[in-house]
């Protein structure tokens, strides 16, 4: 990887990387967005997960031909002691996209993100995803002997990592903390530092799972600018998992509900101004999103 590429927002991309950055059509209408330079990566029950060349190409290990999706899913299923949990999951995201998956506990929501990232082994379908991926959970999972700069720069092989890690440090706003030991940070802290260790690798696909669950209410809502911000600048797809009928529609371009093992509901989001959460077409969409997710009305009164 490139360390320019690392550290290059969007706003600074050239037309020719701002072209290729672009979100694809659905593959209905892309066509053949995989034909040639990607692997047929259908696979049978506990197959290794394959991965796409790259969805950037002439970047990493690309092509040099038409963007393809950050994730192509076909048909997913996933039993766990004889039960679906997953029993049929179409899921596209393209290149950019940023798409929220909301789910009660226990809807499978865990399961497809960690299929996605290569840590489920035993899931079966078409599944294609970027090489390039980061993935974010709840905790931070830093590693308490290393310090900050270090838990950033963990594996990453460029030859200026620390120069690369301090300035995605910077970016969310702990380069002061880089040579801190992770027990010393806050909860906040620690998930900035998370996000920088996915950032620094320039991921085509981040993939995050209930990232800022464990932090208070403040917290939280300056994260959700961070993440906003920092979104808007590298343009990766994400999949962002969540309960949280208010964090996905603040957040995402799209969002997308699990139930019964099975995509209830996959529809846009809000354009960007009208997600505050008094403003008419979100009260409309989250009445829409807490009725898909099972809750009478009762229940939602109690929820707003
Ligand atoms: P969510 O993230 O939406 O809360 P999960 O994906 O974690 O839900 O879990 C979905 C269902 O799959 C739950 O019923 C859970 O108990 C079950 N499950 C998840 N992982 C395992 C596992 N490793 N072994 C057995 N059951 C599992
Ligand atoms: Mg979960």
């Amino acid at each position: 990887m490139r360390a320019d590429l690392a550290l290059k927002p969007a706003g600074h991309r050239t037309d020719r990387e701002a072209e290729r950055l672009r979100p694809v059509p659905p593959p209905a209408a892309a066509g053949g967005a995989f034909s040639g330079r990607v692997e047929d990566l259908s696979r049978p029950e506990g197959a290794p997960l394959r991965q796409f060349a790259s969805v950037f190409p002439g970047t990493a290990s690309g092509g040099g031909h038409a963007p393809a999706l950050a994730v192509h899913v076909r048909n997913l299923h996933r039993r766990f002691d004889g039960r679906d949990v997953l029993s049929g999951i179409d899921l596209d995201i393209a290149p950019g996209e940023f798409v929220a998956l909301l789910g009660r506990s226990g809807s499978g929501k865990s399961t497809c993100l960690r299929v996605l990232a290569g840590l489920d082994g035993e899931a079966s379908g078409t599944i294609r995803v970027a090489a390039r991926r980061a993935v974010v959970f709840q905790d931070a999972r830093l590693i308490p002997w290393k310090r900050v700069l270090e838990n950033v720069t963990l594996g990453l092989g460029l030859r200026n990592a620390g120069e690369t890690a301090l300035r995605v440090l910077k970016e969310v706003g702990l380069a002061d903390r880089a040579g801190a030991w992770p027990l010393t940070l806050s909860g906040g802290e620690a998930q900035r530092v998370a996000l920088a260790r996915a950032l620094v690798r320039a991921p085509e696909l981040i993939l995050l799972d209930e990232p800022f669950g464990a932090l208070d209410a403040l917290t939280r809502i300056r994260m959700h600018a961070l993440l906003r911000e920092l979104c808007s600048r590298y343009r990766p797809a994400v999949l962002f998992v969540t309960h949280d009928v208010d964090e996905a529609i603040l957040l995402a371009d799209r969002i997308i509900v699990l139930g019964e093992g099975r995509i209830t509901l996959d529809r846009p989001g809000l354009p960007p101004e009208t997600r505050d959460r008094g403003d008419a077409r979100a009260i409309a969409l989250r009445g829409q999103l807490l009725q898909e997710l099972g809750l009478d009305s009762a229940a939602q009164k109690a929820a707003m």
